[in-house]
């Protein structure tokens, strides 16, 4: 079995500027996406770094066309199934944190069961297992903010997680992302 501080379900814009935001703190990562992982030009301020530079970032461990398929949550962290979308390999992983941003149809969310309301995952995560982006909340009909609110989240969790990581200090990482995060997507989302 791998093994690695944090597991990342989804290589779009959040999950890949959560994997180099935590590899700027020297957190390590694995990030699993079925697609090829191309990344797209973040307007530009919206990030300290551009995604393309994923590609040599040695804490970054990117498994394109490999996805997600279920997880078992653990006190101390999570074992994670991934499976290839071409062939037949599977592999499993054992991560301290796994972070859905697995866009607006999450798998991870589903997983957790956790419902929406107003657009807005009632939880934005349980325990080791949490969400970002999309997978927190999904888009309007309109989808003019979700990149902006992606981006913010995964930096804000990127903070927290290597707090966590790290065992000194942030030990609710989840908690702590959750409470800065959710008044801002409220806030914009229903404008309360
Ligand atoms: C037509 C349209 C126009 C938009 N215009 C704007 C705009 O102008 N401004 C703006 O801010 N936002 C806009 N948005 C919204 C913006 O694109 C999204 O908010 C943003 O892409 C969310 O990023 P994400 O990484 O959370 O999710 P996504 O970009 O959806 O990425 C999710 C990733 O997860 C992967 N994945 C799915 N399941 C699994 C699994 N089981 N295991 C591993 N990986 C998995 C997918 O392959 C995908 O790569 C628009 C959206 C649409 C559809």
């Amino acid at each position: 079995m791998i093994e690695t501080p944090v597991l990342i379900a989804g290589g779009g814009p959040v999950g890949l500027t959560l994997a180099l935001a935590l590899s700027r703190q020297g957190v390590r990562s694995i990030l699993a996406d079925p697609g090829r992982i191309t990344p797209v030009d973040l307007p530009a301020g919206l990030a300290p770094f551009t995604l393309a530079d994923i590609h040599a970032d040695p804490r970054v461990s990117l498994r394109p066309g490999w996805c997600l398929f279920g997880f078992e949550r653990f006190a101390d962290g999570v074992t994670a199934h991934l499976m290839q979308v071409q062939g037949d390999g599977q592999q499993q992983v054992r991560a301290g944190y796994l972070v859905g941003c697995d866009g607006a149809g999450s798998l991870v969310r589903n997983f957790l069961d956790i419902d929406l309301e107003d657009e807005i995952a009632v939880a934005f995560g349980r325990g080791r297992v949490i969400l970002a982006g999309d997978a927190a909340h999904p888009i309007s009909t309109a989808g003019q903010d979700g990149l902006a609110l992606g981006v913010a989240d995964a930096l804000c969790l990127a903070g927290h997680l290597a707090q966590a990581t790290d065992g000194a200090h942030d030990a609710k990482p989840l908690q702590s992302y959750e409470i800065e995060r959710r008044p801002v997507v409220r806030r914009i989302r229903t404008g309360g």
